[in-house]
């Protein structure tokens, strides 16, 4: 763009004008119209946002990008103070398909486990105190009866997540020893979590047997010696390994762990504590399965398949749980009120399986039928048309949710959802990206996923549609 000479001559002689007429950091403080800014956020935090926001108006007027007025100040003022006060944690939609996603928090929680939280949090409570004798008692005494009688366990305990209790289990039951694992499980589930690491960190000697496809009983019964502190099982959540295979079940390496008279202990990673093929989903490992096996030791997470907290969950025979509690890494390791609430409500579930499909958000997500989720599709569908029209074209498609979290990658859900697609092939991937950001900067932020030129609205997590069609109104593509 060009502007001829005079007008820019013209233009910053307004400029400076404009400049000098800019209000000083005290007199904005002393109108009356911020003063229920100073009241509500505090006159500390008001001064620095005028300062800032001076500062900006400043820079725009130099740059000829903006024009000054007292009341268009403030109503940029109330929205900078809003910008810096709102937290930084926020709802959002997950219309990505991913049930169980790990970058938005993972499993949403039942209602009663946000009920039992907030009463922990409120009020005073026995998270480590012996109602009946009035003496000082165990954390894990809140939810430890409750995971035996649902897993068959003898014991258990609670860490921060699964990956602390791998870690736990491994430096109590295999620290300064050999740990025994087959090379097909040497597993990465991302975020630097990968088995030699994890063994190596609680001070063990991993010892690999078997091959990348086949490991046989007797590479384990070879590998054992005197230095042989721990046998470990671990459950190849997000890979599979297909074709020509082997690996030793759990009975008879549990077998062959009593023979040596060593622990034997199973990572499940997500593990159910249901049979999930009840519910039209493809089964994952139970812990109760794996006790009921003979393996001494089961650790698996709270937020994925289970639908609770974060969370390690460690079940197990006495003598080796034992071992696990009283390792000082588990002081660094526990967890707090706030998650015990939680997870002993959401435990609590599970002891009316026939509810467990509308009680559990994660379960009741999974095990949404398609036509449910279709219905909602074609409810929804002139809405959203109407929200990113004319530039977007809206219908309806067949798409595949995932679970997530690592857990049974190549099983994928049927779902239904809503493609958004540019109307002019030239700039569609600019245009799509565009429109992804606009839904990402609403208030409630909506989050999709962009395939085959569209963007795609997978609705199987959207149970709160008026929350959606409100924040489509937001939007200005
Ligand atoms: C997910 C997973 C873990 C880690 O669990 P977090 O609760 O995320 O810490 C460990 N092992 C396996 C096999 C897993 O799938």
């Amino acid at each position: 763009m060009t502007t001829p000479r005079e007008s820019v001559v013209h233009g910053s002689k307004a400029m400076s004008e404009t400049l000098r007429q800019l209000p000083s950091v005290d007199k904005v403080l002393a109108w009356p119209e911020v003063a229920p800014l100073i009241a509500r956020h505090g006159r500390h935090f008001a001064t620095a946002a005028i300062r800032t926001l001076l500062a900006n108006i400043r820079n725009e007027l130099s740059a000829g990008q903006c024009e000054y007025s007292q009341a268009g100040f403030v109503e940029r003022l109330a929205a900078e103070i809003a910008a810096r006060t709102a937290p930084n944690l926020k709802r959002m939609l997950n219309l990505t398909g991913t049930v169980l996603h790990t970058n938005m928090g993972r499993a949403l929680l039942p209602e009663s486990a946000v009920e039992h939280v907030a009463m922990a949090m409120r009020s005073a409570n026995n998270l480590e105190f012996d109602v009946e004798s009035g003496e000082r008692g165990d954390r894990d005494s809140l939810v430890e009866a409750l995971l035996c009688e649902l897993t068959g366990a003898e014991a258990a305990t609670v860490v921060n997540n699964n990956a602390a209790a791998v870690l736990l289990t491994i430096a109590a039951l295999g620290g300064g020893k050999e740990v025994i694992v087959s090379r097909g499980e040497l597993v990465e589930i991302g975020g630097a979590f990968r088995m030699p690491d994890v063994m190596a960190s609680a001070g063990a000697r991993m010892v690999e047997v078997g091959t990348t496809n086949r490991t046989h009983a007797r590479d384990f019964e070879n590998a054992i010696t005197p230095a042989t502190g721990l046998l470990m099982k671990v459950h190849t959540s997000n890979y599979a390994i297909q074709g020509f295979t082997k690996a030793v079940d759990e009975s008879e390496l549990a077998a062959i762990a009593k023979r040596a008279g060593v622990p034997f202990a199973v990572d499940l990673g997500s593990g159910s504590l249901v049979d999930l093929s009840q519910f039209g989903l493809p089964r994952e490992p139970l812990p109760q399965d794996s006790l009921a096996a003979g393996v001494d030791v089961v650790t698996f997470s709270g937020d994925k398949l289970l639908g609770g907290p974060q969370a390690g969950l460690i079940v197990g025979g006495k003598t080796a749980i034992q071992r696990i509690k009283k390792h000082p890494m588990k002081r660094a390791l526990r967890v707090s009120k706030i998650v015990l609430a939680a997870l002993e409500a959401t435990l609590a579930l599970y002891r009316h399986p026939d509810r467990l499909a509308l009680a559990l958000p994660t379960l009741r997500l999974l095990s949404r039928p398609e036509a449910n989720i279709r219905e909602l599709a074609e409810k929804l569908l002139p809405a959203v048309q109407a929200a990113v029209a004319p530039k977007f074209s809206v219908s309806i498609i067949g798409v595949k949710s995932q679970i997530g979290s690592g857990s049974l990658p190549i099983d994928l859900l049927p779902s239904a959802g809503l493609a958004l697609k540019p109307v002019q092939e030239k700039g569609a991937g600019t245009a799509l990206n565009a429109l992804s950001r606009a839904l990402r900067k609403l208030p409630v932020p909506i989050i999709g996923r962009i395939a085959d030129g569209a963007l795609i609205l997978d609705l199987r997590c959207l149970e709160d549609e008026a929350e959606f069609l409100s924040q489509l109104k937001a939007l200005s593509p």
